[in-house]
């Protein structure tokens, strides 16, 4: 579960990570209030989303404005007006895709004067199951350019979990991103600061980007984005409560609200299966067949009837998918209950695309007698293979 930038700084503040003073407003007409709060001279209204990239972003709107989501204001005055220009209009970065993202929240913060913008990032490496810091000395910038043009200026190393966080990682890092005097202490400090908020709050990913040298020679986060892991978000409610669902996809939206393990992707294929195993094999026999899955979904072991329904509302509610794969092996699930389900959900929305349904395991002939007797039109297959290339032959022809 990812949060916005200013709650990410707020819960930062709280560990004691320095960061600027700012107000969140969710109306135009508190913005003036807002900044009136802040001491100046200078003021930076920024567009709160869940996607990063928002200074080099642009609005849909025409009335928006020129530059991107992130804006310097001189007074006041200009900071209400640019707060004006962005509420309520779509920002569309290069994280967001071509369709952006409605502003609903404003973040004014008080400037900063930077000497220099540093990359950070803490994240789980699944390669040495670690957490690891990453840092450069290129911050502002797109990370990912850095890493593939001039990898030399990225550093990168995990913390063994028996010693945790030491001194010694935060003089690593201070060193590498040439920091000097005092902000080598600060460094020190931040580092460990950053690392317990990660262990605690079980994150996923924390990046600082930039880290700046204030012009005063001072280590600040400039920027703040935070990815929680949804799997131990029961033990944080503090977190959870911090979620904002205008944010995520509607899809997976509905998923959770019924339990669904379910992931929105771009292809053309909806797969509905159970277990996790068998979806990703599914997923990757379209692949080798020559289509692209619209999802990921696993409907669990013991799925009801409603829940099958329901995840098939959410693939067909899906305007890219052009042909649906259901792939059931019944083990815990029976398939009487996933064809009941399958059959349900059809009446209800209709099949606008065509059905291929895989059914092997507990009570299979009750299952496809059901889908048999419906008069529905639906392709049986018999195995994996056959149903990925039954599927990719009645979308691509
Ligand atoms: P992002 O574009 O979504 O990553 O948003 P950031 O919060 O990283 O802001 C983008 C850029 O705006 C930063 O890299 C800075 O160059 C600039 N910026 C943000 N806050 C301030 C500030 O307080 N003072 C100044 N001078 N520039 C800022
Ligand atoms: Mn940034």
């Amino acid at each position: 579960m990812n949060i916005h930038e200013y709650q990410a700084k707020a819960l930062l503040r709280d560990y004691g990570a320095p960061v600027s003073d700012g107000r969140v407003v969710l109306k135009a007409d508190e913005a003036k209030t807002a900044a009136g709060e802040l001491d100046g001279p200078l003021w930076v209204v920024k567009a709160q989303i869940h996607a990063g990239g928002r200074g080099k972003g642009h609005f849909k709107e025409a009335d928006a404005g020129e530059k991107g989501g992130v804006r310097l204001a001189k007074s006041v005055e200009e900071a209400e007006a640019m707060a004006k220009q962005m509420l309520g209009r779509t920002l569309v970065t290069h994280q967001t895709g071509p369709e952006g993202k409605q502003v609903g929240r404003i973040y004014i913060e008080d400037g900063s004067g930077i000497e220099r913008e540093l990359y950070l990032a803490l994240l789980v490496d699944r390669q040495t199951s670690r957490i690891s810091f990453v840092c450069s000395t290129e911050g502002g910038m797109d990370i990912e350019e850095v890493a593939a043009a001039t990898p030399e200026k990225i550093l990168s190393f995990s913390v063994d979990p028996a010693t945790g966080y030491q001194p010694f990682h935060g003089r690593r890092i201070a060193f590498m991103l040439g920091l000097e005097g005092k902000q080598v202490k600060q460094c020190v400090n931040l580092m460990g600061i950053l690392y317990r908020a990660f262990v605690e709050k079980d994150m996923e990913m924390l990046e600082i980007n930039p880290l700046i040298v204030t012009d005063g020679g001072e280590l600040k986060c400039l920027d703040a984005k935070l990815g929680f892991d949804g799997n131990a978000l029961y033990r944080h409610a503090d977190i959870a409560a911090l979620r904002d669902e205008t944010e995520e996809d509607p899809k997976e939206l509905a998923a959770s609200r019924y339990d669904l393990n379910y992931i929105a992707l771009d292809g053309e294929i909806g797969c509905m299966v159970n277990g996790a195993g068998l979806a990703m094999a599914t997923m990757d026999i379209i692949k080798l067949y020559g289509a692209e899955p619209a999802n990921f979904l696993d409907v669990g072991g013991g799925a009801t009837k409603e829940k099958v329904t329901e995840a098939f509302k959410i693939i067909t509610s899906d305007a890219n998918v052009k042909g649906i794969l259901v792939n059931i092996f019944g083990g815990i699930m029976r398939c009487d209950v996933i064809a009941e389900g399958v059959i349900a959900a059809v009446r209800e929305v209709g099949l606008k695309v065509p059905l291929v349904v895989r059914l092997e395991g507990t009570n299979v002939d009750k299952g496809k007698a059901i889908i048999n007797e419906s008069g529905l039109d639906v392709i049986a297959a018999d195995d994996l293979s056959d149903a990925a290339q039954k599927i990719v032959k009645a979308v691509k022809g």
